[in-house]
């Protein structure tokens, strides 16, 4: 899975886990400490490998190397 994939993911699973809150506090807690443990494993530089900031849009470079992303 790229940065990509995982920054899409963080935000269905933001979605998921506030509509699963509803139903169940415990289910939407698990829902969101799974999106976010995606974020920490995939959402990182394809280059270096390190993890990207998961606020605001992807960066267009990689704080870490500079490589272009995407
Ligand atoms: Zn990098």
């Amino acid at each position: 899975m790229n940065y990509r994939t995982s920054y899409l993911l963080l935000w269905i699973g933001l979605l998921t886990a506030l509509v699963l809150g509803c139903v169940s506090v415990l289910v939407g807690v698990i829902a969101l400490a799974v999106t976010f443990l995606q974020l920490l494993l995939f959402y990182r530089c394809p280059h270096c490998r390190h993890s990207l900031p998961a606020q605001g849009l992807p960066p267009s470079c990689c704080p870490n190397c500079g490589e272009r992303l995407g």
